[in-house]
């Protein structure tokens, strides 16, 4: 909260990702001392990914897995701008929004998360829908599913994600007749994922009537499906782009020092300018790279970076060093299998069934529950 002696620092959080919903959190309790929050995100709330995949499927209403991020803001008195952040000048540290407006800052947080658009595919801007971001995913999906006629789905992509989709929607689609669900990879799916969870939702993929279709490099995306290298089209009239993950292209008009595309940050989630740590900007969730512990993109660790960009904002603006950031080896993954049915996995060991569902759910209602 600003107070009247002195100027209040200019705090921008830079996207409602699971980091800065944590951190507007925290705040409820102990506010940002005179400080000035601004919070910019396309659209009052939130999509938490972990309910995704159920909320295709059906057990969850779309508000079940929205973090209302404008609510946050104004529970704990920051600025909500919806808005898009399309570029910052460190030089002036200023944030540049879309509609041409820029903001001044002291102290800049990144927490936007990734795309899955996959501009290297012909067609697939057009025809396609990338899983991520997950808001727009979540509406295009809901008025898909609402259609009448002959379904026909094909999700580009074999990972964990794209798998987990999959089975969502033929779950979300077994009563209508005329229905396909494909899974097309490149090479093989699940390539990095353990065996036993390779087997094992591979299993649950037969099991919910998704043709898996291998060694499969799409080629373009056309009007009604897709084609695959060699000539082959699959036919097709929703297709999910969830092959990997890409960085938001603007990301490389913030001027900080960037690793394939996502913003490098020290141990105390601190990015970059030409190798200097101490620009007063921060980056978190997947669109950060851990320069000193690189990890895959996962909301777990979006979501254990919280407490530590938390305190780190507060001992910048006290003017304290900050604390660093471990993130843990391995963490629960726990992939939903279409039914109230869930995988589980940690450290090599895969349990499955009705109640890692209830394990999953209660997982996740707890962190929603928070907000
Ligand atoms: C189908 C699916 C299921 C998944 N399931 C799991 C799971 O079970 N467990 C798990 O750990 N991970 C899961 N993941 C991965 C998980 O989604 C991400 O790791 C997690 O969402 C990352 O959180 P984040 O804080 O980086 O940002 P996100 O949650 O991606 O949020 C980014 C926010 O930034 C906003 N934003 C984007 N662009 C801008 C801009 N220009 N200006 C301002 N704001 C912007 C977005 O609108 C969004 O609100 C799943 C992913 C998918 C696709």
């Amino acid at each position: 909260m600003a107070q009247d002696s002195e100027p209040a620092s200019r705090v921008v959080l830079i996207g409602g990702g699971h980091t800065h919903s944590l951190v507007l959190h925290a705040m409820r309790q102990r506010p940002l001392i005179n400080a000035a929050v601004t919070v910019i995100n396309p659209g009052r709330t939130a999509p938490y990914s972990g309910m995704l995949p159920g909320f295709v499927a059906g057990h969850y209403s779309r508000a079940a897995l929205d973090i209302d991020i404008a609510q946050l803001c104004n529970d704990v008195g920051a600025r909500f701008i919806d808005g898009r952040a399309t570029a910052m000048d460190p030089d002036s540290r200023m944030v540049l929004l879309e509609d041409g407006a820029a903001l001044p800052y002291d102290l800049a947080s990144f927490d936007v998360g990734i795309t899955s658009a996959m501009p290297r595919i012909p067609g697939f801007a057009d025809h396609g829908v990338p899983a991520k971001p997950l808001g727009i995913f979540a509406e295009r999906w809901d008025a898909y599913r609402k259609e009448a006629g002959a379904k026909s789905v094909a999700v580009i992509g074999g990972g964990i994600a794209g798998a987990e989709l999959a089975m969502a929607m033929a779950y979300a689609l077994r009563h209508r007749q005329n229905t396909t669900i494909r899974l097309i990879d490149r090479s093989g799916i699940l390539a990095d994922n353990s065996d036993t969870a390779r087997k094992n939702v591979r299993a649950e993929l037969d099991r919910n009537g998704v043709e898996v279709i291998e060694r499969a490099p799409v080629r373009e995306v056309i009007p009604g499906g897709v084609m695959i290298e060699g000539g082959t089209t699959i036919e097709a009239n929703f297709v999910v782009g969830a092959a990997g993950a890409t960085p938001h292209p603007w990301i490389a008009r913030t001027g900080l020092d960037l690793h394939h595309g996502y913003i490098k940050v020290d141990k105390a989630l601190r990015a970059s300018l030409a190798g200097v740590s101490a620009t007063g900007v921060y980056a978190v969730g997947d669109c950060a790279h851990l320069v000193d512990n690189p990890r895959p993109k996962a909301g777990v660790y979006a979501v254990r970076e919280a407490p530590v960009l938390f305190e780190n904002l507060h001992r910048a603006l006290a003017g304290s060093p900050p604390q660093d950031y471990v993130p843990q080896s391995d963490y629960l993954k726990l992939v939903s299998l279409g039914g109230k049915r869930a995988f589980g996995e940690k450290f090599g060991i895969g349990f499955s069934g009705g109640l890692v569902w209830r394990l999953k759910d209660h997982i996740d209602r707890k962190f929603m529950n928070q907000f």
